[in-house]
């Protein structure tokens, strides 16, 4: 069977029932979240990974080596985010073709390290070895905030019937900077919150320390990520198009698909977060609220118009290998 058959989920299942079960009662979070969580010693730590393939997420005959570092490090930073945690440190591993000018490798670490200042980590470590195409590998560790010895968590599996759905920020605005790059326009507004996403970390942290407990980050477009909370909650969500948070940019830009590229387009690193309704309007910052968690023994996710009608897409979001 070909992985292109199976999937990116197939696949992490399928390779998932090798390494687990993991009986270590040390260990908190496995595989199936936005990062993995343990406890050692006193602390609880969050640890993700993440890499960029040339030809995939970047294309290094026009790079931004800058902006790619910069991402490289934010996509990390944004699932420890989506835990409620703080990225704290991080081990950055290069492929590199051996023609590879060390000028670009000089401002990839640059983004990289602005990016882990402003996240308040550090680069501790890596590796670089040879190879054919050039891919980047960051790995952060963080630590979750914890209470009487729990740790405050963010989890995909807690979201109960009744719960609200809210996000941080606007959503859609990294797949219209995209667009904009496709076409050329680089100095459009649009494409700095595709080159450059910030990882909401103070949301994440101030959603997990106010009692919200369920949270993702938007990386592979809203109703695939709201569907991967479903999937691991066993809930439907109701998603209200009206309600969605749209930046005015994005409305001239895409007059047309300004909600398809919100609910489908990705790579906002905004965050998903399901709760009781009063511990979301009192959030500081403040989230949008867009939806409900609804009892659904087919765990849908389902997107309404203001008169109630479905709204189909026949993307809902993105997947490695398909
Ligand atoms: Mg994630």
């Amino acid at each position: 069977v070909k992985i292109s058959k199976l999937g990116e989920f197939g696949l992490i299942e399928r390779l998932a029932r090798i390494v687990q079960p993991s009986d270590a009662d040390d260990v908190i979070v496995g595989i199936g979240d936005d990062a993995a969580v343990w406890h050692s010693g006193d602390r609880f730590v969050i640890a993700t990974t993440d890499t960029m393939a040339d030809g995939v997420h970047f294309l290094s005959k026009n790079a931004d080596w800058h902006a790619i570092g910069w991402k490289a490090f934010a996509t990390n930073a944004s699932d420890i985010a989506a835990m409620g945690g703080r990225p704290e440190y991080a081990l950055v591993t290069l492929c590199l073709p051996p023609d590879t000018d060390v000028a670009n490798l000089d401002a990839l670490y640059e983004g990289l390290r602005e990016c882990a200042d402003a996240c308040a980590a550090r680069v501790v470590g890596g590796d670089i070895v040879r190879s054919p195409v050039m891919t980047i590998t960051v790995a952060v560790f963080g630590r979750a905030g914890e209470q009487h010895g729990e740790p405050l968590l963010l989890r995909r599996n807690s979201a109960r019937v009744g719960n609200r759905i809210a996000v941080t920020g606007t959503l859609g605005d990294s797949a219209g900077g995209l667009r904009k790059l496709q076409e050329a326009d680089e100095s459009h507004p649009l494409v700095t919150r595709h080159l450059r996403p910030e990882p909401r970390i103070a949301h994440g942290t101030a959603a997990a320390g106010a009692g919200v407990r369920c949270g993702i980050d938007v990386s592979d477009g809203l109703l695939q990520d709201v569907g991967h909370v479903c999937e691991a909650s066993g809930v439907g969500a109701l998603v209200r198009a009206d309600d969605i948070p749209l930046s005015n940019d994005l409305r001239a830009a895409f007059p047309d698909d300004v909600l398809e590229l919100a609910c489908t387009g990705g790579e906002d690193y905004e965050l998903i977060l399901v709760g009781d309704v009063e511990l979301l309007a009192r959030l500081d910052p403040p989230v949008t609220i867009i939806g409900e968690i609804v009892g659904d023994p087919e765990r849908r996710v389902r997107l309404l118009d203001a008169a109630g009608n479905e709204i189909n897409y026949e993307r809902q979001g993105w997947d490695a290998f398909r």
